[in-house]
């Protein structure tokens, strides 16, 4: 359909050449104007992508950490991911829902599954989910629709879900428009790779996914649907990780220069074992995990005030190590069967892939409390119309920071009420009074307006914010 697109392969290998002789200084000059909080350009990224000297990442990975700190604060939003359907008409190569995977037992919620599932994640206290979806007939625009009106319309008790997201395949504008309609946060998909003969490799022509342009101009049709919110990702293990991180700044760019405003999010997922699915121990581009942990913060620098969501495909112990390098999203709690939060059980046979972190989402909340994190299930950006370029313009003074960590704290207090065990429900008082004493410093005013909206909230009104 689009004869050129913006992912030019032979430009990016030249700025990764190119990008090789950088001297300690130049640098330096680029890790400044990260911390200036400006948008690298793709020179510069390539330049940092080709770092080696072990001083130097530090000082890169100490400016990941200076700038996650100023920009999103103490603040790790949550999620969880629920799978919908698995069938699907493509064969991407590493997908275990690929149609010609006989192994995997095909599977798609009925209303009342979805309703049961849905109840679960918010008995423990979810709020923010994303809805995950085969590429199929069945699962159509008025499909993914129907599903998240569900979502939306499902309580149980004081939990109710304030956010879908939804990660499907790439849709028509008019599509996303009925999406827009039905109440949608952001609408995700990863290029899986942006290096265009490795994506005819892994996606066989005349699939639906065989069309790499169709993908990637997809949160395009997004944004004149109207959707203000897009995710942009790539697989990391499918091609070189430094040319997927050129890949992933040049389609931010690309939105930026054609909307305004680039992407809400960025995912980083790295490839896992599938069933019945031989492509993970083929894969020669497997990103080590030191490798991982540089990615994560090449991109907290390249784009300094996009969202970077770290997935539970990582174990936990790289999800402690990464997530201060500029992580600002993590789901917990996860289940990727279909159907898979009904039982602890473990349901292999209906997974797309196997996940690294399988804990709870009370004992992953109690871990960021330990190291000082706040949780936070804010909604209210979303909520107050502050979503898109408008989001974007308010992120970027810093004045975000008005409403995010008071929202955090009113919306850890409601699951520390709610939902948290006694062990939870104590650390998680100590990070909501440090996090008031850091607002007080700024602006006592402040503080005393989110004291009151507490004391609401322990008398019994939820959903208060800012
Ligand atoms: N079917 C839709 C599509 O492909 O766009 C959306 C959902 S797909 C289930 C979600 C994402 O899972 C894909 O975009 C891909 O990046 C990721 N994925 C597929 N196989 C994987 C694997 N073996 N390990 C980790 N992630 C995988
Ligand atoms: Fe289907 Fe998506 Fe898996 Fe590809 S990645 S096989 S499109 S579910």
């Amino acid at each position: 359909m689009y004869k050129e697109d913006f992912i030019n392969d032979d430009e990016i290998f030249s700025l990764l050449e190119k990008g090789k002789n950088a001297n300690r200084s130049e640098i330096r000059k680029i890790i400044a104007k990260s911390l200036d909080k400006k948008r690298l350009e793709p020179i510069e990224t390539a330049k940092l992508l080709q770092v080696e000297d072990e001083n130097l990442l530090e000082e890169i990975f100490s400016a990941a950490r200076k700038l996650k700190d100023e920009i999103y604060g103490n603040r790790i939003v949550f999620f969880a991911p629920l799978y919908i359907g698995n069938k699907c008409i493509n064969n991407c190569l590493y997908c275990g829902f690929r149609r010609d995977n006989k192994g995997i037992v095909r599977k798609t919620l009925t209303p009342e599954e979805l309703e049961e599932q849905v109840k679960i994640l918010e008995s423990n206290g979810h709020k923010r989910l994303i809805l995950v979806y085969g590429e199929h007939p069945c699962y159509d625009a008025n499909y993914i629709a129907e599903t998240m009106r569900i979502v939306y319309n499902t309580k149980n008790g004081n939990g109710e879900i304030r956010r879908v997201n939804i990660n499907a395949a790439p849709l028509d504008v008019e599509d996303y428009k009925i999406l827009k309609e039905a109440g949608i946060g952001t609408f995700q998909i990863f290029q899986e790779t942006y290096h265009h003969e490795t994506y005819r490799k892994l996606h066989p022509a005349g699939d639906r996914k065989g069309d790499y342009s169709w993908r990637l101009y997809g949160l395009d049709r997004a944004m004149k649907g109207g959707i203000d919110d897009v995710g942009i990702g790539a697989l990391f293990g499918l091609f070189e990780w430094k040319y997927e991180i050129m890949g992933l700044l040049l389609h931010a760019i690309h939105l930026e220069k054609t909307f305004g405003v680039g992407p809400h999010t960025i995912s980083c997922p790295r490839i896992e074992p599938a069933l019945d699915t031989e492509f993970y121990d083929q894969s020669k581009y497997k990103v080590s995990d030191d490798d991982f942990k540089k990615l994560v913060a090449i991109i907290r620098l390249s784009v300094p005030y996009t969202g970077l969501i770290l997935t539970a495909r990582e174990t936990p112990e790289i999800r402690s190590e990464t997530i201060p390098l500029g992580v600002s999203q993590i789901d917990a709690g996860s289940k990727i069967g279909i159907g898979g939060y009904t039982k602890d059980d473990y349901i292999p046979d209906k997974e797309q892939f196997h996940l690294g972190d399988n804990r709870s989402l009370d004992s992953v909340i109690n871990e960021m409390c330990e190291f000082g994190y706040i949780t936070s299930f804010c909604t209210g950006c979303y909520r107050s119309g502050r979503t898109g370029e408008r989001f974007m313009s308010m992120a970027k003074p810093g004045i975000i920071q008005n409403y995010c960590i008071p929202n955090a704290i009113l919306t850890f207090k409601e699951y520390l009420l709610d939902y948290a065990t006694d062990e939870t429900r104590k650390s998680g008082e100590k990070v909501i009074e440090k996090e008031l004493e850091m607002v007080e410093k700024n602006d006592p005013e402040r503080r005393k307006l989110i004291e009151s909206k507490l004391k609401l909230i322990e008398e019994g009104q939820r959903d208060i914010y800012l």
